[in-house]
């Protein structure tokens, strides 16, 4: 952060007299103390009897790589509803949302990422404007090495070994630093 969100005011890093512990933006002008935290990142992996969803990203980071739908929660929305958004609005999929899978501290970056699993009801994909080309890739299939984010790639590896053994039965966690 740069400004003040309150008065435009550039701000200075420093840690609150209030007993706080940590450096804040601080306001010179107005004194607002900005907090800034961790943002939650959400998405799903829709499965069609042993295929995955990937959709080729149209957009900036990563354009022309691989990702599952995901994307940033919105206010006044539940992190699984936002999930079930993302991949309507990336890939036009027809879907039951399932159980929470994995969890993902991405430490360096400030985020979260959530992601659910979900059943795809069939194949046909309408992709919004971020997404290049939604398709069903088999474990085989999957470009890994044109896999946009390693958060992704993780929940694949982790989607697909569950698989193998049969069983959903643990939410994943893994700190990414
Ligand atoms: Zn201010």
């Amino acid at each position: 952060m740069r400004h003040c969100r309150n008065c435009g005011t550039s701000v200075v890093y420093r840690v609150p007299d209030d007993g706080d512990t940590r450096e804040r933006a601080v306001c010179p002008s107005c004194n607002t103390i900005h907090y800034e935290n961790p943002i939650n990142v959400v998405g799903t992996i829709p499965v069609l009897d042993d295929r995955v969803l990937l959709c080729k990203r149209n957009i900036e980071p990563r354009r022309g790589k691989w990702t599952l739908p995901a994307g940033f929660m919105e206010l006044r929305e539940t992190a699984a509803q936002g999930a079930a958004r993302e991949t309507d609005e990336e890939a036009g999929a027809h879907f039951e949302m399932q159980d929470l899978f994995a969890v993902m501290s991405v430490v360096h970056v400030g985020q979260v990422h959530l992601f659910y699993r979900a059943r795809l009801l069939d194949d046909v994909f309408d992709p919004g404007h971020e997404t290049m080309e939604a398709r069903l890739f088999t474990e085989a299939e999957i470009p890994w090495e044109e896999i946009a984010f390693r958060t992704v790639r993780e929940t694949l590896r982790l989607y697909f070994e569950d698989r193998r053994f049969g069983r959903f039965e643990r939410v994943h966690t893994l700190d990414i630093q």
